[in-house]
């Protein structure tokens, strides 16, 4: 079961990843957990990669996709894999494809959740922080009894800059056109898989068990 797991910030990938690992038994690789352990075990790749890092520079592709590539050798990969955060762009993926012929292993499926942006600029502008205790808030999932006010002191709710609505729209924007020429990328390959991410949470994981279910 290898799997590449994608969505736009507010899709749910992250409580969708919990519930696959915990179910199948994968190891969940997102990139940045996999750049810490590779630092931390002090591989040659992981220094180098740390070396850009701490220069604030961008790590090279052939650096990540080295570490890619160690990461997938390792034995809890036998089983399958859950990528998330690689690849990011094309190049990475294609990469990604012929290490994967040399382990002679696929790719199973690119879960891609879908949310329509509207709802997802609902999701991510919602949050409201109260000025006095730093009690939050959700306007749509956790909305306070008296709008504008918090429910435990009475504080004034405020929302963040990083919450507001152009800062979030141009987030999304951003992630949209990084995402989608992989996510034609994974068409052409006949991987993708369009999940209806506008559910409830575990109508989504619903939906994407019976995909898994069909691997094991
Ligand atoms: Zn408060």
């Amino acid at each position: 079961m290898n799997l590449v797991l994608m969505g736009l910030p507010g899709a749910g990938k992250g409580t969708q990843a919990e519930k696959i690992v915990e179910k199948y038994s994968i190891p969940h690789i997102s990139t940045g957990d996999m750049f810490r352990a590779a630092m931390k075990e002090g591989t040659e790749l992981g220094l180098k990669a740390k070396s850009f890092m701490d220069q604030g520079a961008l790590v090279p592709d052939e650096v990540t996709i080295g570490i890619v590539r160690e990461r997938l050798s390792k034995d809890d990969c036998q089983k399958g894999f859950l990528l998330d955060g690689f690849p990011r762009t094309v190049a990475q993926a294609e990469a990604l494809e012929n290490m994967l012929t040399e382990l002679d292993k696929k790719i199973d499926y690119c879960l891609n959740i879908d949310v329509d942006h509207n709802i997802l600029m609902e999701r991510l502008t919602g949050r409201r922080i109260c000025k006095e205790c730093g009690a939050t808030y959700h306007l749509v999932f956790n909305p306070p009894a008296k709008d504008g006010t918090c429910d435990r002191c009475g504080g004034e709710l405020y929302q963040r800059a990083d919450d507001n609505e152009e800062t979030v729209h141009n987030r999304l924007e951003v992630n949209i056109q990084q995402s989608e020429p992989l996510l034609h990328f994974y068409e052409t390959k006949g991987y993708l898989k369009n999940i209806n991410g506008q559910q409830d949470i575990n109508d989504v994981f619903k939906d994407i068990d019976s995909l898994l279910r069909e691997l094991t």
